[in-house]
């Protein structure tokens, strides 16, 4: 009998969802908001601290709204982490600003603060978008002074990283803005959508009102401004609220899918996804470096396709994407490095030890 197909990282339900979805037919709230959207954003804020909440149709719409909000446009410049996914930063296109990538640090994987650095004196970047990647916090002390120092924004893009900690205050609400994804291979997911958080209420408001068409305050339909149709439906929310229940559920059992792979895989030239002292990251990937010339990543996708087990190449960074040759980068190699050498492995919370298993089985079948 043919086995199932193992995948990176596919939905999990916690069984708390449809209840609030049925709740939602009942009181006919199918669309658009609703008490499952003020709910979910009620939970969210709850769980990571985060002051104000704005759910919203995808993670990019959040990141765009969070730029509209600080007033980003065409004449200003936006450093970004460049190791991340491109949702991370196509807004910055969108809204007409210009990019400037920002390689990696090897202690983090994440935004290399020296780099940064460099950028705010050659560019004067007005704000800067720091992904944590895979799940795990960037350097965010040494971020935050210097864009204190040099007067930029700071714009968290959690959306791989919802329950990660810093210093024990959640990722996402610890800068002037973040962004959270429920895209549906994240932690957790809605099957679609995201949020955005900050501290002032103001900007919020203001994302509030972008999303929702810009529609001014009168009977009838009164336009200043063009606005964007980004509100999360009801529906979704109540899957969004289900999930919250099993949140730090997800990032236990994720964290120790990590451990069970590190421990499997200890004697073979293979590398982690190095955790910064005082972080705990969410583990949302297992993501490996394969320290042995001879073996391509992927070599190893590919014997793990053939036992039709998912895995995956890690973010191409972006300073080396096709469509952004011509952006502003610093860079050090550490990001193309990664790129070239790492693997992500199938790290769904409801994988089972057997299937843990037969995929380090296969791993180590192609180093023997
Ligand atoms: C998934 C993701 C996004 C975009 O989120 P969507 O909800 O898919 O729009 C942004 N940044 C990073 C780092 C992501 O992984």
């Amino acid at each position: 009998m043919a086995r199932d197909r193992i995948f990176l990282s596919p939905p999990h339900m916690g069984g708390f969802e449809k209840a609030f979805i049925d709740m939602a037919f009942e009181k006919n709230y199918i669309a658009p908001l609703g008490e499952n959207v003020t709910g979910f954003e009620e939970d969210v804020k709850s769980f990571t601290g985060a002051k104000n909440a704005l759910a919203l149709s995808s993670g990019t719409a959040a990141i765009h709204l969070a730029l509209k909000a600080f007033n980003i446009g065409a004449s200003d410049r936006v450093a970004a982490s460049s190791f991340t996914f491109i949702g991370s930063v196509s807004p910055i296109w969108f809204v007409g600003a210009e990019p400037i990538f920002i390689d990696s640090d090897e202690a983090s994987w994440n935004l290399d603060p020296s780099l940064f650095e460099s950028a705010c004196k050659k560019y004067r970047p007005k704000a800067l978008i720091v992904t944590h990647i895979y799940g795990q916090a960037a350097d965010l002390d040494s971020i935050r002074d210097l864009c204190d120092r040099y007067g930029v924004i700071l714009i968290e893009d959690a959306a791989e990283s919802l329950g990660a900690t810093y210093k024990g205050k959640y990722t996402g609400a610890i800068a002037q803005a973040g962004v959270y994804s429920f895209n549906g291979n994240k932690i957790i997911t809605t099957s679609g959508g995201g949020m955005l958080v900050a501290p002032d209420e103001a900007i919020v408001k203001r994302a509030f009102f972008l999303a929702t068409q810009a529609r001014e305050n009168a009977p009838h339909y009164e336009h200043r401004e063009v606005g964007y149709n980004y509100r999360m439906s009801n529906i979704v929310a109540g899957i969004g609220r289900g999930q919250m229940k099993v949140l730090e559920s997800r990032v236990k059992r994720r964290r120790e899918i990590f451990s069970f792979y590190r421990d499997a895989l200890r004697d073979l030239p293979i590398g982690f996804m190095p955790e910064l002292p005082n972080t705990r990251g969410n583990r949302w990937l297992t993501t490996i470096t394969i320290e042995d010339r001879k073996i391509t990543p992927e070599r190893l996708r590919l014997a793990l396709e053939a036992e039709n087990i998912e895995s995956r190449p890690f973010w191409k960074p972006m300073h080396l994407q096709p469509v952004f040759q011509n952006a502003k980068q610093i860079t050090s190699g550490v990001s193309e490095k990664l790129f070239n050498k790492g693997l992500c492995l199938p790290s769904g919370a409801a994988a089972t030890n057997d299937e843990l298993e037969l995929i380090v089985r296969t791993i180590k079948s192609v180093f023997d």
